[in-house]
């Protein structure tokens, strides 16, 4: 993997793999993420929209300006797209791309000329980072990728995701010689298309924490219950952790204390990839959870440590949802001020979240996930007893 640099020095803290070509990707507009209505006089500009990586690469520019550097990654080659995705769904979707696209069946989810291009790069960007993380080179590598992954699975787009990138960097790096590779999926909707690429497998880990939407349709299958722990070798290797709406900082620390953290170092991984959706995030139109710049800080924060104690700081992120353009900034700063132990002092704001301004309700959320963590307890018998039993 070569790449030109567009910034900095070799050795910034924070490596973002980044490419422009991944802003002309478009999805339709319509009545939100739906088509358009005649009792919706204005459309509007599909979710996910530019604007959002827009803002995050002014995030890092403004807020790490000494600290990171930008690299244009190469497209993912054929052999890397194929060990996940069918190869008739490539070859489709790469046609349907060239026809122009459209939006995909009865989905959610469109395309135009670009996407299938733009697709390939961000699935090349989640490449680089992860090869980046595990050949020990420094600095942090976030793969600032658009269109998105995780929903995309072996045959099929879903949820404004086409190539699975998190999935792709994960079967590059067992390829490449890692032997078990951890996946945090903190997206608030549930990684089912890197469950499906894995679900029969115990050379990669998934815990998928989200809000339990279900299944819909034969483009959205997986459930994301907690019954879904994988099959045959992979039994117990797929950990869905489904959250109540509301769930904040509190739950999604408590998440990382008695789930995440435990089940990952007992899985002892040599690589840890966080697909790393900020629509979890307070205000965010395709979630209904609470989490401000600090909580995010924190799930940066504790993830860096814990890759730095079980994966010698072998970490890559992954760049999945987030959909309030300006409020994905303020998280994503918080992502990052986690995993670079940073705090930015941002003028106006200090180290706030202006859009925090709902309470979680806790009771609900360790209810959840008391049952979450007795239900894994069968797979992962390092996982404590609640203090209720
Ligand atoms: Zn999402």
């Amino acid at each position: 993997m070569t790449a030109e640099s567009t910034g900095r020095s070799e050795d910034a803290d924070l490596t973002v793999y980044w490419h422009e070509r991944m802003l002309d990707h478009e999805q339709p507009a319509g009545a939100f993420k739906h088509p358009s209505t005649p009792i919706v006089a204005a459309d509007e500009t599909h979710p996910d929209r530019r604007e959002r990586v827009e803002n995050i690469v002014a995030t890092v520019e403004h807020g790490f300006p000494e600290e990171s550097r930008f690299l244009e990654p190469e497209r993912a080659t054929m052999e890397a797209i194929e060990r996940v995705h069918d190869a008739d769904y490539v070859d489709w979707l790469e046609e349907f791309c060239a026809d122009g696209g459209g939006r995909i069946g009865r989905t959610t989810t469109g395309a135009n000329e670009a996407t299938y291009d733009a697709a390939r790069v961000a699935a090349g960007a989640a490449v680089a980072a992860a090869d980046h993380a595990l050949s020990g080179r420094p600095g942090l590598p976030y793969a600032l990728c658009r269109p998105s992954g995780h929903h995309a699975q072996p045959t099929q787009a879903d949820g404004f995701c086409f190539l699975n990138n998190a999935a792709i960097a994960a079967e590059d790096a067992i390829a490449s010689g890692a032997d078990r590779v951890a996946i945090v999926d903190w997206d608030v909707h549930h990684g089912n298309g890197t469950q499906e690429a894995f679900y029969d497998r115990d050379d990669a880990l998934l815990v998928s924490a989200h809000h339990d939407h279900g299944s819909w349709s034969e483009y959205h299958p997986q459930e994301g219950s907690l019954a879904e722990v994988g099959e045959g070798d992979g039994t117990g290797y797929t950990l869905n952790v489904p959250l109540p709406p509301g769930t904040g900082d509190r739950g999604y620390e408590r998440l990382f204390e008695d789930v995440v953290e435990p089940v990952v170092r007992s899985y002892d991984p040599d690589l840890v990839l966080v697909s790393a959706g900020q629509d979890a995030g307070t205000v965010d139109p395709n979630g209904r959870n609470l989490v401000t710049r600090g909580g995010f800080r924190t799930l940066g924060s504790r993830v860096r440590t814990l890759a730095d104690d079980v994966a010698d700081g072998r970490l890559a992120l992954i760049q999945e949802g987030g959909y309030q353009p300006s409020h994905l900034s303020f998280a994503t700063l918080g992502v990052l001020e986690g995993v670079l132990d940073r705090l930015v002092d941002l003028e106006g704001y200090g180290h706030d979240d202006p859009m925090a301004w709902l309470d979680e309700p806790t009771e609900l959320v360790d209810a959840w996930l008391d049952e979450a963590i007795d239900h894994h307890r069968a797979h992962w018998p390092v996982l404590a007893e609640s203090d209720d039993g």
